[in-house]
């Protein structure tokens, strides 16, 4: 058989192979499996910064707390003296009672600031059980989906394994420096070889030079077609 040829036969086995490969990188199932994954993936970022947070508003709740009864001894102090030892004048009077008076709009912002935190605390509270929930429903949907993948691959596996042990037989027919040239161009164009058809190139149906006609027609060399980059064949 003409050596280009069996280069040709090989190249229908290679290409079914490539296809079963194909069909099992483009799975659906892989698709959705990749997507679910992903998903996790980011939902798992997200509680972190959840985690994060609530740290965050802990410490501040804790840093507020301690202001606050430091403000509230300050105002037990003012009360005391006020009890204890009352000012003497108006004027000593009036700055007491503007002393407590400070105290408690501290105290009161101090209060209100807690009130959102807790509120704050809340919310993240509910966005972490939501995030939890949402992980865990896709974990499983994951898990589930993964088994059915894995029994598809196997079979696909299979499938691939023997198709490409077909290519392979037919290898050693093959020459090698021609087998080099095929692989390099299938790396830009598959199928890599085409024949010619009407002095077409049948790959993209543009004509070819007769220069090259003659070329392929004596066998003399690989001839590329100049538009798509197939090699050509009678
Ligand atoms: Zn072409």
């Amino acid at each position: 058989m003409d050596k280009m040829e069996q280069l040709w036969n090989y190249m229908q086995e290679d290409i079914k192979a490539d296809k079963i490969d194909t069909e099992i990188r483009r799975s659906p199932l892989r698709q959705k499996l990749e997507k679910t994954r992903d998903f996790i993936m980011d939902q798992q970022k997200l509680y972190k910064e959840m985690e994060e947070r609530v740290s965050i508003s802990i410490d501040r709740k804790d840093g507020i707390v301690d202001a606050l009864k430091r403000s509230e001894e300050q105002l037990r102090a003012l009360q005391e003296r006020l009890e204890n030892d009352p000012p003497r004048d108006a004027e000593s009077a009036k700055a007491l009672l503007q002393d407590v008076e400070k105290c408690r709009k501290t105290i009161s912002s101090y209060e209100q600031e807690l009130r959102h935190i807790h509120k704050e605390g809340n919310e993240l509270d509910a966005r972490s059980r939501t995030i939890r929930h949402d992980t865990a429903v896709a974990k499983q949907e994951f898990d589930r989906m993964k088994e059915v993948y894995n029994k598809e691959a196997r079979e696909k596996k299979t499938l691939l394994d023997s198709q490409r042990s077909k290519a392979d037989a037919l290898l050693h027919q093959i020459d090698p420096e021609l087998l080099s040239i095929y692989n390099t161009v299938k790396k830009q164009i598959s199928p890599p070889i085409a024949r010619l058809v009407y002095g077409q190139c049948s790959g993209c149906n543009t004509s070819q030079p007769s220069a090259a006609l003659r070329k392929i027609d004596a066998g003399d060399g690989i001839v590329e077609c100049e538009t798509c980059g197939r090699i050509l064949i009678k």
